[in-house]
């Protein structure tokens, strides 16, 4: 069934290689937007950036009935990453929760998971598969942070199951911005990801 599949992708794309959004089965993927991350003990200013431009985007998302996903780290004790982290989006604790400012809304699906990537170990490509009625998602844009930890894991889970993969680089973000750009470079060079302004996208789910 994979026949048309090299077709599809160019004919995706427009001259000066876009990725032509209306020809594409898009979902929005927004990553632990979490008040331990954007307010608790793992904040960062930058973090707090990125929220108007989410908000926006899911808002525009939700009315043109294009799948809004968050994921969103729920740790349990024993969990490899907390070694590193702290305990941090533990299961069941406000500091797990999504932002107010970001709450999902009651047609968003939520996907909780215990590692870095969105993927793994989780029930998210089950669920992006069944859109569209059953033809599946193939095109994710990745919102969230931190670009150089769980965005780029999700990224790369993305990639080995064959999205096509738009990372919003300005509604993504890091601890610093070394740490911010050199996640986006690698996301583009290693997993071929589209790097975009959110307005962009924006503009495109609107006209
Ligand atoms: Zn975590």
């Amino acid at each position: 069934m994979s026949v048309n599949k090299h077709t599809t992708s160019l004919d995706s794309y427009s001259n000066d290689g876009h990725l032509n959004i209306s020809r594409q089965r898009i979902a929005i993927l927004v990553n632990d937007m979490l008040n331990d991350f954007i307010y608790g003990d793992l904040k960062s200013d930058r973090a707090s950036k990125i929220i108007t431009q989410i908000r926006d985007l899911v808002s525009v998302a939700r009315k043109k009935d294009v799948p809004v996903f968050y994921c969103n780290d729920e740790h349990v004790e024993d969990d490899p990453e907390l070694k590193i982290w702290g305990p941090h989006a533990m299961k069941g604790t406000n500091g797990s929760k999504v932002i107010r400012e970001l709450e999902p809304a009651q047609q968003d699906h939520v996907v909780p998971k215990r590692f870095y990537g969105s993927f793994d170990s989780t029930d998210l490509d089950a669920l992006l598969k069944e859109l569209y009625e059953g033809k599946g998602v193939n095109t994710l844009i990745i919102a969230g942070i931190h670009t150089h930890i769980c965005i780029k894991h999700t990224a790369y889970g993305a990639f080995i199951r064959g999205y096509n993969i738009i990372i919003l680089e300005d509604a993504v973000s890091a601890f610093t911005r070394e740490d911010h750009e050199s996640g986006l470079s690698y996301i583009k060079n290693n997993y071929g990801a589209q790097i975009k302004r959110s307005s962009e996208i924006l503009n495109n789910l609107t006209n």
